[in-house]
């Protein structure tokens, strides 16, 4: 194998022998960053009561981006007074007039596409061509969708007449900050509700520009309201008695602790929670396709995906052959600068994640898992982890069973269909799966054994709006997109 290069100052990624080299690309547009932002409330950007702000800084780099405020109960207290406030105009509006306001958003946002993506990148650490290509279109298709929808609400549960719920409280994690915020955001005003949202404390900065475009589209004041702050002001956003329902993306632990919380009041819920996908490659499967697909899976925003196919479940005949495809493949995928447009893998999105990882390999390797790792060179500032597979993987070992949200593959082999499936429900989890072979009527048999809420064949990691998004066990339940996702924001008169 040839020897890995030093990245340069940059910390771009790693280069190998004489074979090929890319120049560093670094996408400039400017992100049009505050020094400070404050919270969105009634219309109009307003200082925090608390008079607290918080650093965000770029995981790349650990330098400060902006200072963003911390919203204390009272905070969010004002913010649900003023969506109670706005709720009757805004409910009574014709579907078609808030249809406009969402085309208007999804409009604005692809004027500002490139600004959004530099922001999300820097204050994330994802590549620039994930955010640029991923993130931010996506984000405009679920308002194009959702404005689509906001006319013809009587077509969402054919014969009965749907109505908004009144103020939805909403919080959200750290690994997709724009694109889940429009998750969230889309279905809910297409519904005719009003929204009461606060970011993930380490992502809030997309989230607030986006409140920038909700200003210049007129959206009425009150009808969006974002809080920031970390997890006390998620637990007051959750809590509070005007909120009719409950929307939350992110970890298993954090939706149960909310679920005692609200347990015994009438709020409606809906949960997102964590994932262990089972990403299953059969013998007959096309292999350098899903190898390719393998790579996707789990590498991908740096592992940080709830639905990311995390177990590798391989059969005997082609595991050889399999393995080590996807070693070659992982010695070459750059690692470094997310503002690279060469970079695969960019930042991990805080310390704290780096050290849960980190954390989570060193049991795999105790456990006696064997683990191989990409030599890239990784920037000496920053967040980084490289690219990992294990193998000799356990049903038992904890690599196999908890969500690391990292780099990190775990490989397990089986031999018969029934034992492929057998490993892939052998989890708390439930949110996706992936099956790779040639027969139809296998993928037919695998859709309905797994117990998952997307099931993917012979690809991975693809997103439609209309395509409802959910799932079983620990991982959750309500769905997000389509008809179903939006029936979750109303309910049958
Ligand atoms: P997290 O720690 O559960 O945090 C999610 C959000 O909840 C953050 O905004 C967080 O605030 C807030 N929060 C923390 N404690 C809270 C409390 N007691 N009450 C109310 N809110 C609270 O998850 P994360 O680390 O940000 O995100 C990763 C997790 O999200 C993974 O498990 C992943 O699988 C899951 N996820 C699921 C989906 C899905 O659709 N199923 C999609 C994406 C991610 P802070 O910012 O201060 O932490
Ligand atoms: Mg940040």
């Amino acid at each position: 194998m040839p020897t890995p290069r030093k990245p340069s100052a940059a910390g771009r990624g790693l280069i190998f022998g004489d074979l090929w080299e890319f120049d560093p690309a670094p996408e400039t547009a400017d992100p049009k960053l505050k020094e400070r932002y404050e919270l969105f409330i009634d219309g109009a950007f307003a200082r925090p009561r608390t008079g607290k702000y918080f650093d965000s800084i770029n995981p790349a780099n650990e330098r400060k981006l902006s200072e963003i405020a911390l919203a204390g109960a009272a905070d969010v207290d004002l913010a649900y007074k003023a969506a109670a406030r706005a709720f009757p105009r805004w409910s009574a509006l014709p579907g078609r007039e808030r249809g406009k306001y969402l085309f208007r958003i999804a409009r604005l946002l692809q004027d500002r596409a490139r600004e959004f993506a530099v922001a999300e990148t820097l204050d994330g650490g994802k590549p620039i061509k994930e955010s640029r290509d991923f993130d931010v279109p996506m984000a405009a298709a679920h308002f194009f969708y959702h404005a689509g929808w906001a006319d013809k609400l009587e077509y969402v549960a054919p014969g009965r007449r749907v109505v908004p719920l009144g103020v939805v409280g909403q919080v959200i994690p750290w690994n997709f900050p724009l694109l889940m915020l429009a998750w969230k955001l889309a279905p809910a005003l297409a519904m005719g509700n009003c929204v009461v949202l606060k970011p993930a404390e380490t992502t809030s900065i997309t989230a607030m520009k986006l409140c920038e475009i909700l200003q210049d589209a007129d959206l009425p004041p009150g009808v969006v309201n974002l809080v920031t702050g970390a997890g006390e002001t998620g637990a007051a956003v959750m809590g509070h008695p005007l909120a009719a329902k409950v929307a939350f993306t992110g970890s298993t632990e954090v939706g149960k602790a909310i679920m005692r919380q609200l347990a015994g009041t009438k709020k409606k819920m809906t949960m997102e929670l964590g994932g262990k996908a089972a990403n299953i490659i059969f013998d007959d499967a096309p292999i350098d396709q899903a190898v390719e697909g393998i790579v996707n899976a789990i590498f991908f925003n740096q592992g940080h995906v709830c639905c990311a196919g995390s177990r590798l479940l391989v059969q005997e005949s082609v595991a050889e052959r399999v393995v080590s495809k996807l070693k070659n493949r992982i010695r070459v995928l750059r690692v470094g600068d997310p503002l690279d447009k060469n970079t695969d893998l960019g930042a991990i999105n805080s310390r704290e994640q780096l050290s849960t990882i980190r954390r989570l390999v060193a049991s795999g390797v105790r456990e006696g898992a064997v683990m191989y790792q990409s030599p890239c060179v990784l920037p000496e500032k920053g967040f980084y982890f490289p690219p990992t597979l294990f193998t000799k993987v356990t049903q038992s070992h904890r690599i196999a069973r908890e969500e690391i949200f990292g780099p990190v593959l775990s490989i397990l082999t089986f031999r018969t269909v029934d034992e492929a499936i057998e490993k892939a429900n052998n989890t708390a989890f439930g949110l996706s799966a992936g099956v790779w072979t040639d027969k139809g009527s296998r993928i037919l048999r695998m859709s309905t054994e797994l117990k998952a809420g997307v099931v993917w064949a012979n690809t991975f990691n693809r997103f439609d709006p209309s395509s409802p998004f959910g799932g079983y066990k620990e991982s959750g339940f309500g769905r997000e997109g389509g008809r179903q996702g939006l029936l979750d924001y109303g309910a049958l008169a």
